[in-house]
Formats: structure tokens, sequence, C-alpha cells
């Protein structure tokens, strides 16, 4: 059976171990709280106490944690992978972080003879458990084609955008910048219709099938539109994480973004407010909704 690590089983690594067990992996796990391991088929997994547990004796460690400091401490702290992953092994790195936290992880890999690629997705966790995620990758092309079954096993497409390492995770935080702008302009223009006397519901539906016919506007406006914020499948918190990362590069670039700094406001204000576990469709919706007293 072919064994890999896995690092982070959040609301997305658990769906994506799953699938990868399915696929035939056998997963040396971690986590930092372990009892979410129980929710995998016992079988095909074996728990360990550290990130570097999890990458000893593999060729591939695949990690989805929160934010750019998770990564570093689970890669290259005192207990982390670089300490253990075998020469010519291959960090699968997912989650949404910056260009820069990739560039420097791919050097401290590069000195421990094993290779850093960045694979960050597209797609919340219930797109996670039906395998229809679509990965991004980029980073060292011999790492990335020994990496793709894994890649396979847990989306619908895998897309490269070549060997800069951070070029996946520029694509990723554009494309979250995109999200994020959608959820604020179908927020406003829901409540929009709200207060001028339409159905909301149908106001998303008519669009959604109509001029905006696409999956943003479908899925994420079905949940604006009902005003639906349960269950949490992606944190508030994160997204406003996700918001510093647009506004980062984009100070870097020097790339004028007034759009992204009125969504970095509604997402801070929500992780003010107490919300920041809740979903950011939250922070968007009821945001707007209360700004208008609906
Ligand atoms: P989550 O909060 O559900 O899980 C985060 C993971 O990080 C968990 O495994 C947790 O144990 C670990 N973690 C957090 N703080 C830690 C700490 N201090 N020490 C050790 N481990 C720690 O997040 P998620 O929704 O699964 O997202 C994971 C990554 O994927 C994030 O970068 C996120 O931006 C990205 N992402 C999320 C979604 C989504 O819809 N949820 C979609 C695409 C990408």
């Amino acid at each position: 059976m072919k064994k890999i690590g896995f690092i982070g089983l959040g609301n997305m690594g658990t769906p994506m171990a799953q699938n990868l067990i399915k696929a035939g992996y056998h997963l040396q796990v971690y986590n930092r709280t372990i009892s979410k391991a129980d929710e995998l088929e016992q079988g095909s997994i074996s728990k360990c106490k550290t990130p570097a547990d999890a990458a000893a004796n593999v060729a591939f460690v695949v990690s989805m944690l929160s934010e750019d400091e998770i990564v570093k401490e689970a890669t290259s702290g005192t207990d982390g992978l670089l300490r253990t992953l075998q020469k010519g092994g291959v960090h699968i790195s997912m989650s949404t972080i910056s260009p820069e936290t990739s560039e420097e992880l791919a050097k401290l890999h590069e000195q421990a003879g094993s290779t850093y690629i960045a694979c960050p997705v597209f797609g919340r966790p219930e797109a996670a458990a039906a395998k229809k995620l679509f990965v991004c990758t980029s980073g060292n092309a011999k790492a990335k084609e020994a990496a793709r079954p894994i890649l396979e096993a847990l989306g619908q497409s895998v897309t490269d955008f070549g060997e800069a390492v951070g070029a996946a995770n520029v694509l990723k935080v554009t494309g979250n910048f995109m999200i994020i702008g959608a959820l604020e302009l179908m927020a406003e223009a829901f409540t929009l219709a709200e207060k001028n006397g339409l159905d909301r519901v149908q106001v998303a539906d008519f669009f959604g099938s109509t001029l905006f016919n696409a999956p943003i506007f479908h899925n994420y406006g079905r949940l604006i539109a009902n005003k639906q914020y349960q269950p949490v499948g992606f944190k508030a918190k994160l997204g406003y994480k996700d918001a510093r990362l647009a506004l980062k590069l984009s100070q870097a670039s020097q790339t004028p973004m007034p759009l992204a700094t009125l969504a970095h406001n509604r997402l801070l204000t929500a992780v003010a407010k107490g919300d920041g576990e809740q979903d950011w469709v939250q922070a968007f919706g009821k945001g707007v909704s209360d700004d208008a007293g609906v």
C-alpha cells in the first residue's frame, strides 16, 4: 500500500484525507487535536504525534494547515517535517498562504535535499468531499509530475502555473479576492432588491441562471440570498487572512485595489465582533443586512 504523510485535519483536510484513503493511500496523519483522526477509516491511517513523525519514511507529505506561520512551524519548527522527510521527498503544500512563505520553505527544502511544491485549491469542504476541488500547482516540474496521482485523487482538475514556486499562491490569492468581491456585490445587490420589495431568493436565482451564470454566483448566491450561514465551511478569520494576503501583494506590487480594502474591512469587522469562527458568507451577508437595518 502507498504510504504518505498528511498534516492538518480541519474542514478541508478531513474530506481530502478521506479521498486519499479511498484512492488507496495509507496516511500517517498529524493534527494538533489528534481526535479529529477518529473520523477517518482507522485501518488506513497511523496517528502521529508530530509533523516530523508524519513525514518519516514517506516520499510525499501533504499539508493543509490554516495559515503561513502554522505551515512554517510544521515544516521547519522543532518537530517540523523537514527533520524527517527523506532526501528526494516532496512536500505538497495545499494551504492558502503567501508566495513569500512558499519561496522561503522551498529554499529550506532544497537545502535539506527535498522539494516543496505549492498546490492550493479552490472549493469548499463539500467540494473537497465530492472530489471536485480545482487544484493549482507551481514549483519544480519533476516533483509536480510525481505528485500528480495524489493531486488527481483530490480534485476535478490540476492546473499548473509554472516553476516559480509562489505562482499558484498568487493565483489563489487573486481568486479569493474575486470571490470576496463577488460576496460583497451579491450581499449589497440582494439587500437593495429586498429593501425595494423583491424576493431576494428569486433575484439570486434569476441572476445566477442568466447574466451571472457561474458557480460562485450559484453556490454563494443561494447562501447569501437565503441568509444561510450554517454549517461553517470557511471561517471568516481565514477569509480575513486571505484579504490581508491580497493587500500585502497589492502593496508589494503597487497595485491599488480599493475593492480589496473594502472587503478587508468587512471581514475585519466580523472578526472584531467575535464572528471570526463563523462562515465568511455571514461576514458579508449579515454585515450588509445589518448596515441596511434588515
Ligand atoms: P480549519 O480552520 O478548519 O483547519 C485548520 C487546520 O490547521 C487544522 O488542522 C488545525 O488543527 C490546524 N491548526 C490551526 N492552528 C494551528 C496551530 N496553532 N498549531 C497547529 N495546527 C494548527 O481550516 P480549513 O478551512 O480546513 O482551511 C485550511 C487551509 O485551506 C487554509 O489555508 C484555508 O485558507 C484553505 N482553504 C479553505 C477552504 C474552505 O472552504 N474551508 C477552501 C480552499 C482553501
